[in-house]
């Protein structure tokens, strides 16, 4: 026993010895070249500002999803509404995730404007029936939420005797009429190209008219939220169960539980932002997770002026970025970390924190399992207090001690490992007038009792204006800066027990 034990403290010794400054080889991959590359194309003029819900801010998305991608690290996307008030009054909401007007859904209803909440959705199948075969069978349907197929099916019994397959019309008219002839209160059709089926709508003056004042609202959807009735699971409930139907040629049809909010409402203006978590798994991935996040939303255009964000805070996005390529490589290359790294790239945050207050009460990744929040939003100047002293080799650090003093520690030596920038502070004073704390997207992390760490430079003269421009960052500050948050990252992700939490609630 004694023997076997003090064997394997030699071999985790040496392991040990050779990995001694793993962390700061890593940590010395963060690269001016990558971050500067992805800085300029968030705060080109072709992403307009990047205001949430509109096109600069899409773009913005859709590039952060492919670099990541590109590098081998999966991603996982989020809407998240914008103006709350219009939302409610013009989405559909399906176990808690949103749908996209027109992209996800559209309706028909001779309701007023309003919103309804739905509970109990039954499951109809293909919505068809003959003599030996009926979709419908299901107690009393009248007035309940309908949900069914409209695709042929494709019966596997079709040749034998003992079955006469039903067909389904083969006209979108005959076939609403039909299903409606049960007396829904609510009718969800499923279609394969949603896109295709409004054509089909705008081509008949017939079915114009009916879906004008149809007996109860109509609204047709697409397989992804036909889907999400039957739970948040990957698994393919909807399309496997009328797989099967086709395969027994029985019907399947249930009742489903599902919390369903739909506003009824036309001209409503709605934007949607979006959330874009990207993983690292580490090799224990039932480990409590470490999150980086940064908002990549800014102010957008007014007229023909950009709002560019540069600091504000493509700087941040840039890191984080950075950050996910470098371990990524480390994973590859033998060194995973012992927990997952999560990746938080949120939008909203310059409309009120939006994306990361939808984040926490819709989390991709369970919050319990959330150990901390390192948060970045403008790490690429200086501010004037530090302008004076002509010393950019520092970061304000705010909130590191507020739940967890064991997190406040690991920043300091991570520092101490790394550049030892000044770390900053000044802005943790609980009678601080800026109240930073309260300001970014960490925040509604702390308000969930996940310990944080906000990175910042502090203010300047070009915060919020046109005039946060790439030309005026400090690539080699945002490197140094970063390189702090990772050597945090690495240690909180890779020490063997995770941190404490000292005091609960938001102080
Ligand atoms: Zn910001």
């Amino acid at each position: 026993m004694r023997f076997r034990l003090l064997f394997l403290l030699f071999f985790s010794f040496r392991a040990v010895a050779q990995n001694a400054d793993i962390d700061l080889h890593y940590a010395n991959e963060i690269n001016t070249d990558t971050l500067q590359k992805t800085l300029l194309v968030l705060a080109s003029d072709s992403l307009q500002g990047r205001e949430s819900g509109r096109t600069g801010q899409k773009l913005a998305a859709a590039y952060l999803k492919s670099v990541y991608e590109s590098r081998g690290i999966p991603t996982f996307q989020q809407n998240h509404p914008l103006n709350r008030k219009t939302n409610t009054a013009f989405s559909m909401i399906i176990n808690d995730q949103y749908f996209i007007y027109y992209e996800d859904y559209y309706y028909y209803s001779a309701l007023p404007d309003t919103v309804l909440n739905l509970n109990e959705i039954v499951f109809s199948g293909f919505g068809i029936q003959s003599s030996d075969y009926n979709d419908f069978n299901y107690t009393d349907l009248e007035g309940k939420s309908l949900l069914v197929s409209f695709t042929k099916p494709e019966w596997k019994k079709k040749k034998s005797k003992s079955f006469s397959a039903p067909t389904q019309q083969k006209d979108l008219l005959t076939y609403i009429k039909s299903v409606a002839g049960q007396k829904p209160g609510f009718l969800f059709i499923a279609v394969k190209d949603l896109y295709q089926t409004s054509l089909t709508v705008q081509g008949s003056f017939e079915l114009q008219k009916y879906l004008q004042s149809p007996p109860c609202p109509i609204v047709f959807i697409n397989e992804k939220a036909a889907q999400r009735f039957f739970g948040d699971d990957d698994k393919p409930v909807f399309t496997d169960l009328l797989t099967r139907i086709e395969k027994k040629c029985k019907p399947k049809t249930q009742a489903i539980a599902s919390r369903v909010t739909i506003g009824l409402k036309y001209d409503t203006k709605y934007l949607l932002g979006d959330n874009i978590m990207a993983k690292i798994e580490g090799s224990d991935p039932n480990a409590p997770a470490i999150f980086i996040s940064a908002h990549y939303d800014h102010l957008g255009k007014r007229d023909t002026l950009i709002f560019h964000g540069a600091d504000d805070n493509a700087s941040g996005t840039s890191a984080v970025l950075e950050m996910a390529r470098v371990f990524k490589k480390a994973k590859d290359e033998g060194h995973a970390p012992l927990r997952t790294l999560i990746f938080l790239d949120v939008s909203g945050e310059e409309k009120g924190l939006l994306g990361s207050s939808f984040y926490v009460k819709h989390p991709m990744w369970p919050l319990e399992k959330t150990m901390v929040d390192l948060n970045i939003d403008m790490i690429g100047r200086i501010d004037e207090k530090y302008d004076s002293l002509k010393n950019g080799n520092y970061v304000y650090v705010i909130g590191s001690d507020k739940l967890s003093k064991d997190l406040y520690n690991i920043v300091d030596s991570a520092n101490l490992r790394g550049d030892q920038l000044i770390l900053d502070y000044k802005y943790d004073s609980p009678d601080d007038p800026n109240r930073f704390y309260q300001r970014s997207d960490h925040y509604n992390f702390a308000k969930n009792n996940i310990p944080v760490a906000f990175f910042f430079n502090g203010t300047h003269e070009d915060y919020h204006q046109p005039t946060d421009t790439a030309d005026k960052i400090h690539f080699d500050l945002i490197q140094k800066r970063t390189r702090l948050v990772f050597l945090t990252a690495w240690h909180l992700a890779n020490r063997p027990r995770p941190i404490r939490l000292d005091s609960v609630g938001v102080r």
